[in-house]
């Protein structure tokens, strides 16, 4: 079978490498170009983009900032999983929040801000402490301003005179106090079967996730509950194909969504060695109309992103359970390079491997992983 998925980077190259057993052959679109290149190799292929869409067997995204024409044309296919609304939803973050009011989904105070003069009155309805996202085009905490107090709002209403807010208006969301920061990676099939994995507890720095435990420490069953039933809303709503992560807030024992993106997640990357299928293969499998894959966890497992950074030796793989997934790109600051995943029967021994871990990188770079060692054991 074929797939072609838009977008070339990395999600892509490893839907590519969990396709190959299967015989699946992922082809991938370098959105810009328009081109169909190989997402491992990068080799540019001289089939056209509409020749590719002909023979794919299924059409999907590695992320949902894929142009609205590109979305249209496989949208005509019949073939593009998940479907044309959905991919839209994800990556527009004020079409999302109105999916969230529409099904009564508990989710951050806020206000939607077309005009930087609205901006006194957000502030007025939700306090000063607030976090500004352009409702389009942000990943990684690109594309959001930070306000701490009320003083700094004309040098920020300033700043943001610049941006065309009727293009691209504003979600301005209260800065939320939580326990901890989870998320639901789970996938529906054509036929409408849903499978999760164990919810996972994501920290983050500076808006990029950095660490993730999968199952999250201390579940309980309410937790789980309320995930997966937002989980299902969301992906019946939606008449969702494929992998869906949704992100989300705890705040005391209660769920808040914070966002959620239309394909494979990078708080998912633990199931390559954690789970029995991973959310790869999954994705595939989904999108292609096969049967799901079993989504058990093999036991505790932790992805530590790498990110901004290279000059490392690889001496870390004799830790037992690590294992590197590297991505093949030139390093930049803030570029997510590649992860680890790490696994232990237990946390104490997930944390022990952490702890290894941490002894071949620099903290600089990687700041939790000292302290979630220690927390883990
Ligand atoms: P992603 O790479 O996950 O797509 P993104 O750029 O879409 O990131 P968000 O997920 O909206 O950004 O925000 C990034 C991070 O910033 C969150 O995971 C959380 O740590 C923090 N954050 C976002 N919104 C809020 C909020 N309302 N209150 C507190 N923290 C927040
Ligand atoms: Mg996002
Ligand atoms: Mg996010």
């Amino acid at each position: 079978m074929k797939v072609l998925i838009y977008g070339a980077g990395q999600l892509a190259r490893m839907m590519y490498l969990a396709g190959s057993p299967l015989g699946i052959e992922v082809h991938a679109v370098d959105v810009g170009s328009e081109k169909i290149v190989n997402p491992v190799t990068k080799q540019i292929s001289d089939i056209s983009l509409s020749h590719a869409i002909d023979h794919a067997d299924a059409i999907s995204v590695e992320f949902e900032h894929v142009p609205e024409h590109l979305l249209e044309q496989a949208a005509l296919s019949g073939k593009l999983y998940p479907g044309i609304e959905a991919i839209l939803t994800g990556a527009d973050r004020v079409r999302e929040k109105r999916l969230l009011e529409r099904l009564a989904i508990p989710n951050c105070a806020h206000q939607i801000v077309d005009e930087v003069s609205q901006l006194e009155g957000a502030v007025e309805l939700l306090g000063d402490k607030l976090i500004l996202k352009a409702s389009r085009d942000g990943y990684d905490g690109y594309g959001q301003w930070r306000l701490n107090e009320r003083s700094n709002l004309p040098a920020l209403a300033q700043s943001l005179t610049d941006l065309d807010l009727k293009k691209v208006p504003l979600v301005v969301e209260k800065m939320q106090s939580f326990e901890r920061e989870v998320s639901l990676v789970g996938m529906r099939s054509r036929s409408g079967e849903i499978r999760f994995y164990p919810l996972a507890e994501n920290l983050h720095h500076q808006g990029q996730l950095h660490v993730s435990v999968a199952p999250a420490p201390q579940l309980n069953e309410s937790l789980t509950d309320q995930a997966e039933s937002i989980f299902r809303k969301l992906a019946e709503a939606l008449d969702y194909v494929g992998v869906l992560a949704v992100e989300f807030f705890q705040v005391g024992d209660q769920l808040l969504v914070n966002e959620i993106a239309p394909r494979v997640h990078n708080s998912g990357h633990w199931t390559q060695q954690g789970a029995d299928t991973c959310q790869f293969e999954n994705h595939l499998r989904a999108v292609c109309g096969l049967p799901l894959g079993d989504t058990r966890p093999r036991g505790i497992a932790a992805m530590v992103n790498i990110i901004g950074f290279d000059a490392f030796g690889l001496d870390m793989l004799a830790i037992p359970g690590c294992h590197l997934h590297w991505y093949g790109k030139v390093v930049r600051p803030k570029r997510k390079m590649g992860h680890f995943n790490l696994s232990g029967t237990g946390y104490s021994e997930l944390g022990e491997a952490m702890r290894q871990l941490g002894g071949y990188l620099p903290a600089a770079f990687f700041p939790h992983l000292e302290s979630e060692a220690l927390r883990l054991k």
